[in-house]
């Protein structure tokens, strides 16, 4: 019998913008037609081979489908890897199934000699690739059609055994990246004993969010300089005026002649910055400038007053009337011309940069007052858990305790400059978690919940994203330390897409996820780059190696003659977070291997700059 069929979009674009995908449900729906019974698995995934595989093998190996279609990459560019990365996972190849589809496409289109799709078993499991259109889908699968169940029936009689409740559990509740589940809620006795989400590797995951953001459509808001620190320019931005708009002094001294040479000069008037000069300077005068002063016409130097004698004064000392110049000066000698600085119509600021405090004193000084820039995706936060309370609350009630990831959660994603929307604290309840999902979906376009993402039967965030809320789950769980549970997910809610960071409970967990995670998602938003930057730094002690790759916090010293220097900040368990107070960075420590588990003192690690580095 055939229990589930896989079937897999294999588009860039169909990824990006899910609604793009029409031949993936028409596959999944004429799968749906020939197996009513089959439990159907529905996944858009971009032209990524390595992602492909995983996927695939997890479909063949953990879901333990009978049947994957696969849709799209079958063609010649060079992003179509479907058939390579098929016939990587593949142990018999089918080529006569491929062979039919080439056949019949051929009398309908010469286009179907361009198509490079594979068939094979993996195990139990048909892989069949077609290629990306709903109408090339449509007329490869009446050829397959008549031979499909037959086929799948062969496959399964090698391999008669009897299922364990575990695996069965595990088969119907593995939701991972499709759109409808068969989630028990209710049967702690009967969940998962190990999750069923596939484990990726930390790069696939930072490049899943990188990839799913990109579909994130960009808004563009005004704003006064002062408030766009940090902010994403959307428009080139030049000067009106060249900057100085006057030859200016660049030295308290005397504005001269060059010709003139050295000698005696009358003093023939004397400006301050911010005084506009009258009639030119005549050969033998010279004028008293200050720093900031507009020269007089035909002054082409300025000389500095320590390279000046007084030759004579008004009897008062007030009135200096001549002075010598001791040096001749050069033209041009301490003197800005014109655009020195800046000249007229240059970019001042480029689309794209993020502004600092140079850039917005830059445009004050051009006069801008408002710069356009990319608009923020709004974001909430949200708690969960039955055990959290208010940190407002004066008295902790039995077993609970306060909620301290939220208010962590807010200032850490103001200091890296986004504001959010605060959705309180929900209960571990499916019915409660999903209207405080859905609340705070109606109010942001990114939701940052914590908790209940892990093993738990009151663990409850991604049966109800997939149950309530048909979501994509991006990923459900990832190699790292800490965060491993971390959740990204997407779907639909009020004609919306809606991006959803699940992060772990654990205070030291959200905090690590929210920076790796969330800030990366808001970055691509703005189109920056999500990278932290890397420094490399010299552990002081030794540090002991988890299996899985850990990010740990730290501070740096910075010795004269060395490279900086890392100390963990205490113990890294994930519910203490007194090891992010006052971490710099995060030292990125491979997993154990069996040669070394552990980092002697004095090795060279990559850490994160995540923090501010001030001295100790
Ligand atoms: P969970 O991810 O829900 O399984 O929670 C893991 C651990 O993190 C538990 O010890 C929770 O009590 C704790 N935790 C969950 N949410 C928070 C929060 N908002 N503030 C502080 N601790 C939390
Ligand atoms: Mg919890």
């Amino acid at each position: 019998m055939v229990k589930a069929v896989a079937v897999l979009t294999i588009s860039d674009t169909c990824f990006k913008d899910n609604s793009e995908d029409t031949s993936g449900p028409a596959l999944a729906a004429f799968a749906k037609e020939l197996f009513p019974k089959a439990n159907l698995h529905k996944i858009i995934i971009p032209d990524e081979r390595e992602i492909i595989e995983k996927e695939l093998k997890y479909f063949c190996d953990e879901a333990h489908v009978n049947l994957v279609l696969t849709t799209g990459g079958t063609g010649f560019s060079s992003r179509d890897v479907t058939p390579e990365a098929s016939k990587a996972v593949i142990h018999r190849d089918a080529p006569a199934i491929t062979a039919a589809i080439t056949q019949v496409s051929l009398e309908k289109t010469p286009m179907a000699m361009l198509s490079r799709a594979v068939a094979g078993i993996r195990d139990r499991t048909l892989i069949i690739n077609f290629p990306g259109s709903k109408k090339a889908v449509t007329e490869c699968f009446e050829v397959v059609k008549p031979v499909l169940s037959h086929a799948l029936a062969l496959i399964n009689d090698e391999l008669q055994e009897v299922r364990t409740i575990h695996d069965s559990m595990q088969f119907n509740s593995c939701s991972h990246g499709h759109k409808t589940s068969n989630v028990d809620l209710g049967k702690v006795a009967f969940r998962a004993r190990e999750s069923p989400f596939p484990m990726l590797e930390m790069k696939e995951a930072f490049q899943t969010v990188d990839n799913v953001m990109r579909g994130w459509v960009h808004v563009l808001e005004i704003v006064p300089i002062e408030k766009a620190l940090g902010r994403v320019v959307a428009e080139s931005l030049c000067t009106k005026e060249p900057m100085p708009p006057f030859p200016a002094s660049v030295k308290d001294g005397y504005a001269v002649l060059s010709c003139d040479g050295a000698g005696v000069r009358t003093v023939r008037t004397a400006l301050t910055a911010g005084e506009a000069p009258t009639a030119p300077l005549a050969p033998g005068q010279c004028a008293r400038v200050n720093t900031g002063a507009a020269l007089p016409a035909g002054a082409d130097a300025v000389v500095q007053v320590e390279d000046t004698k007084l030759v004579s004064a008004s009897e008062d000392g007030d009135t200096e009337l001549e002075v010598e110049i001791m040096v001749a000066p050069p033209a041009g000698q301490d003197v800005r011309p014109i655009g020195f600085d800046i000249p007229m119509g240059a970019e001042l600021v480029k689309k794209v940069s993020v502004l600092d405090a140079g850039h917005v004193g830059i445009l004050a000084g051009a006069g801008h007052l408002n710069v356009t820039v990319k608009a923020h995706p709004k974001v909430a936060l949200l708690s969960t858990g039955n055990e959290l309370q208010e940190p407002s609350e004066a008295k902790l009630k039995p077993a609970h305790i306060r909620d301290s990831n939220r208010t962590m959660l807010r200032v850490l994603l103001r200091e890296h400059g986004y504001d959010t929307i605060d959705c309180g604290i929900a209960k571990d309840e499916p019915a409660q978690l999903a209207t405080a999902l859905a609340g705070a979906m109606a109010r942001a376009n990114l939701v940052v919940c914590s908790g209940g993402v892990s093993m738990g039967e009151r663990d409850l965030l991604k049966p109800v994203l997939l149950k309530d809320f048909g979501a994509t789950l991006h990923f459900g769980r990832v190699r790292m330390k800490p965060g491993k549970p971390s959740t990204f997910a997407t779907c639909h809610f009020n004609g919306r897409t809606k991006y959803i960071f699940a992060l772990p409970g654990n205070p030291v967990s959200a905090y690590v996820c929210c920076l790796l995670f969330v800030i990366r998602a808001l970055k691509v938003c703005s189109g920056r780059n999500p990278e932290w930057p890397r420094l490399r730094v010299r552990l002081s002690a030794a540090a002991k190696l988890d299996p899985r790759p850990e990010f740990a916090r730290a501070t740096l010293a910075y010795p004269d003659n060395d490279i900086p220097t890392a100390t963990l900040l205490g113990s890294q368990c994930s519910s203490r977070l007194l090891s992010a107070c006052g971490a710099g960075v995060l030292l990125q420590l491979p997993g154990a291997s069996d040669a070394a588990a552990q980092l002697p003192a004095g090795t060279v690690v990559p850490a994160l700059v995540i923090g501010r580095l001030d001295l100790p």
